[in-house]
């Protein structure tokens, strides 16, 4: 990076993507998904609490800081084709997919609970139909990480 900065060139050359990260979301697999170890409250925590120790807070009532361009995207095109990534990659589980019945998966629904937003912006960057767009709240709103 400092060579890059300095020089503008850097002998080790750089990491060449090739495509947004939009673009490289992968269909999902069921076969591939990756089960995690439970968090130990040690050294991994769960979402929950990890959102509570950012002390991310939103005025209520504000206007929505994550604005969908096509509301229909999120359950017509990202959950047969990608399982509804953004439920899964966001730290903070704003994103979920709730069913009228959980048990059979009927009548999906895209749910964004806005409040627990830490502002990663990785909706912004990653959601393959580049369908979410992350705008500041109003009100200064967002994590608060008192002890860093
Ligand atoms: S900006 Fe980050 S924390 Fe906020 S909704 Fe998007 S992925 Fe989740």
């Amino acid at each position: 990076m400092w060579l890059n900065q300095l020089f503008g060139v850097s002998p080790f050359g750089t990491l060449a993507h090739g495509k947004s990260d939009a673009k490289a979301t992968q269909p999902i697999h069921f076969d591939r998904q990756i089960v995690y170890p439970k968090p130990d409250g040690k050294l991994t925590f769960d979402r929950a609490s990890s959102v509570y120790l950012s002390g991310t807070n939103h005025e209520e009532d504000q206007p929505v800081h994550l604005r969908l361009a096509d509301p229909e995207i999120p359950i017509k095109y990202n959950l047969p084709v990608y399982g509804e990534p953004a439920r899964l990659y966001c730290p903070a589980g704003v994103y979920e997919v709730v069913y009228a019945d959980e048990d059979k998966k009927t009548d999906p629904r895209f749910v964004i609970n806005a409040q627990n937003c830490v502002h990663c912006k990785t909706c912004d960057i990653k959601d393959p139909a580049q369908n979410i767009t992350w705008v500041p709240p109003e009100g200064g709103g967002g994590p608060n990480y008192q002890d860093m």
